[in-house]
């Protein structure tokens, strides 16, 4: 099925480039809307597929984000599967995980992956796709309406999209969706909101190849030296401190005794999100999947989010390109991702659950402390790919 175009003009230049038509001259197929892990993802594995794909992203990369910049094994694996390896070049390896919490601290050995900034990460995935003829469009707003029509919001211009297929992965706060009847979130109400920045080198306590967890009253608090030794920190704070504290001061009071430069701390532009720990009331429609955290978010305290994204991007856009030729394929989707991810979501809440109490924390890196092999084992066994036999791991075919 080939994708419609009409497009009317409003005030402004035009598009530097045509909707209707990539630069191949082939009408697209599948849209993705949002750029970061998973909408990249999405866009790649439906180009591969042979799909003429539209990639349509609001912001204008590079651009940073809230996030802990950690790519957990999980997430290398999806990128080494996708021949993806190379946008990962000059990350550091994680080796070292230093868990504080008020009253103890212990250091485990895991492989936590790498560290990348997002501002380099996500742009070259962005690259990545153009290499394999994905069409990108930044500073474009997109939205999508009950009709399945893709609306398209660039420098002045409307244009509407009719493609095939179209994968939402516009993350937390998109809104991409916000016209479709039925679809809503389900918020948690103990959810956290998240706060990061990136901080000047140094600004930290913190080695390279090391990931630093705080846990405190209201909240946790991460930070990793970044591939050019800035250091990004990233919390998950309860909403109630933030009522009480201002961003800077709620993220000094967690950092303790790790920040060596106050002044960049309290300088640094912090950043914040919406509730974090959420679902998706819906998760396919026709002509359209839900992927990345736009499909629903757990707290980040075991940094697999990107690794979610990049794994459900990648299932979404080889479904995307199957649904160019059967469209009702879109129906297998709700299912395929509740067995990519259902059972790592449900791990990550139960550990973020557990951390809210301070007397569990403590025991726990009493326990780590005095038994470091099996506190090891058990944290090399979050974020760790799985194994191709498992059927959570079957592609769609
Ligand atoms: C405090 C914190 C710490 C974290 N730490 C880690 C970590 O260490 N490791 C890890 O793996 N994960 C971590 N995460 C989670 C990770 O950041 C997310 O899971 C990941 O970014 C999700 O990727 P995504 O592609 O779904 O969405 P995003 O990365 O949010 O990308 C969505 C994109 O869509 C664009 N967009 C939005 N609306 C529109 C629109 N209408 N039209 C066009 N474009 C649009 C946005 O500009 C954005 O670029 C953390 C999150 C938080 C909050």
């Amino acid at each position: 099925m080939a994708a419609v175009v009409d497009g009317t003009m409003m005030a402004g230049p035009p598009p530097s480039v045509g909707l209707d038509k990539s630069r191949s001259g082939r009408t697209t197929e599948v849209v993705v809307i949002g750029a970061g892990p998973a909408g990249c993802l999405a866009a790649i594995a439906a180009a591969n597929a042979g799909a003429q794909v539209t990639l349509l992203e609001r912001a204008d990369f590079p651009r940073e984000k809230v996030c802990g910049c950690c790519i957990a094994p999980r997430g290398l694996s999806v990128l080494a599967d996708m021949a993806l390896s190379h946008v990962l070049d000059g990350a550091p390896r994680l080796g070292e995980v230093r868990l504080e919490s008020e009253r103890a601290s212990v250091r485990i050995d895991r492989d936590s992956g790498v560290a990348l900034s997002r501002g380099a990460f996500d742009t070259r995935l962005v690259g990545a796709a153009a290499d394999r003829g994905v069409d990108i469009l930044h500073g474009t707003l997109a939205t999508v309406g009950a009709d399945g029509v893709v609306r398209v919001h660039r420098a002045g211009t409307e244009l509407t999209l009719h493609p095939a297929a179209c994968v939402v992965a516009d993350g937390l706060s998109g809104r991409s969706l916000d016209a479709h009847p039925g679809v809503s979130w389900r918020v948690s109400r103990t959810s956290r909101i998240g706060l990061g920045a990136i901080l000047p080198p140094g600004s930290i306590r913190i080695g390279r190849g090391e990931v630093l967890m705080r846990v405190e009253r209201g909240g946790y608090v991460g930070a990793v030296e970044l591939e050019d030794g800035r250091i990004d920190v990233a919390a998950a704070i309860d909403h109630e401190v933030l009522r009480r504290e201002t961003p800077c001061a709620a993220m000094m009071n967690r950092l303790g005794s790790a920040v060596r430069d106050v002044a960049a701390v309290e300088s640094a532009r912090w950043t914040g999100t919406p509730w974090l720990t959420r679902q998706r009331s819906t998760l396919a429609m026709p002509g359209i999947l839900v992927a990345g955290d736009a499909a629903g978010y757990v707290e980040p305290f075991t940094g697999e989010g990107m690794s979610w994204a990049l794994a459900s991007g990648c299932a979404a856009g080889q479904l995307a390109a199957r649904m160019i030729h059967e469209p009702s394929c879109w129906l297998q989707w709700p299912a395929h991702w509740e067995g990519l991810l259902r059972r790592d979501r449900w791990r990550c809440r139960l550990v973020a659950h557990l951390l809210r109490s301070p007397r569990t924390v403590h025991a726990g890196l009493t326990v780590a402390r005095r038994w470091p092999t099996i506190a090891a084992r058990l944290a090399r066994t979050i974020g760790q790919p799985h194994h191709p036999d498992s059927p959570r791991f079957r592609a769609i075919t």
